[in-house]
């Protein structure tokens, strides 16, 4: 009986020591297999513009005695190309420092309606160069605390997306108020809007609803989850809904002070 018992003791234990190490390595795992994935698919988008620049150095090497305008047209290419790559670089290494931690936070107390005013100025140009129109509508004048950079970067990403993803003769229009002890940062454009299906998933890395349409605009699908690790960094969420009559409206909202943690939620992907 008492080998019996002694067995079976022996065996529980084992059982438990193996489902211990499977909760453990679970994360663990789980952390590599998405790291994985990352550097799969940041391989597979770096890929398809060194290729292209690739191909057009060769045609101008090959054949040097081709029309200027042909070989115009190929520098162009593999300019434009040059600096999709860069932009991509840019991106990725924004994200590999949201997952090291190691961004160096300046929190500031800041004049919102100012600081939304200096912002948005350069972008209302670049939009009627494209034929849009972009408002701030008037914000009444409050404090909150925020790293400006970061939220400098944040309003870049929202604005671009609405500029790409609007058409000509349409209006983005952004706002901000408070709520209670948070305030909200709100772009609402009139273009092509997100499906229910997508509302979720556009906050993930690499994540297009339509690749194409977003590489013909020079899009690498990681501005919206740059975007969210911002809203994370100050115990913010950020969501999009469906704007009226047509488009999207990004709803950011972020406690007035961050650093006391009042009102925030901090949501991990
Ligand atoms: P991208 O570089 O492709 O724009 P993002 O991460 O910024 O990558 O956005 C992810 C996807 O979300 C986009 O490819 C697009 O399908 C969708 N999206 C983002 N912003 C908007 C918007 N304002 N209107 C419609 N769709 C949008």
């Amino acid at each position: 009986v008492l080998l019996i018992t002694m067995g079976i003791f022996w065996l529980l234990s084992i059982l438990m020591s193996i489902w211990m190490s499977r909760l453990t390595m679970r994360p663990i795992l789980k952390s590599w297999g998405r790291q994985t994935e990352f550097v799969g698919n940041a391989a597979h988008e770096l890929r398809t513009p060194l290729t292209i620049i690739q191909n057009k150095l060769e045609l101008l090497l090959t054949k040097p005695n081709d029309k200027i305008i042909d070989q115009a047209e190929n520098i162009a290419i593999a300019n434009s190309e040059s600096q999709r790559l860069q932009k991509l670089t840019q991106d990725l290494l924004a994200l590999a420092r949201s997952d090291s931690n190691t961004l160096q936070t300046n929190f500031e107390s800041t004049h919102v309606a100012a600081f939304l005013q200096r912002t948005v100025e350069p972008y209302t140009e670049i939009a009627a160069s494209q034929g849009k129109r972009l408002e701030l509508a008037p914000v009444t004048e409050f404090r909150a605390t925020l790293d400006q950079n970061l939220i400098h970067q944040l309003m870049n990403i929202l604005i671009d997306n609405a500029l790409k993803y609007s058409p000509q003769g349409s209006t983005i229009t952004l706002s901000a108020k408070v709520v209670g002890r948070k305030w909200q940062l709100i772009v609402a454009d009139q273009g092509i809007g997100v499906n229910d299906a997508d509302r979720k998933r556009i906050f993930d890395r690499f994540y297009r609803v339509d690749s194409s349409r977003s590489r013909q605009t020079g899009g690498n699908g990681l501005g919206l989850s740059i975007a969210h690790w911002i809203v994370n960094l100050h115990h913010g969420t950020i969501t999009v809904k469906a704007n009226q009559p047509q488009g999207s409206q990004f709803v950011t909202t972020l406690p007035l002070n961050p650093l006391t943690g009042l009102g925030g939620r901090h949501e991990k992907k």
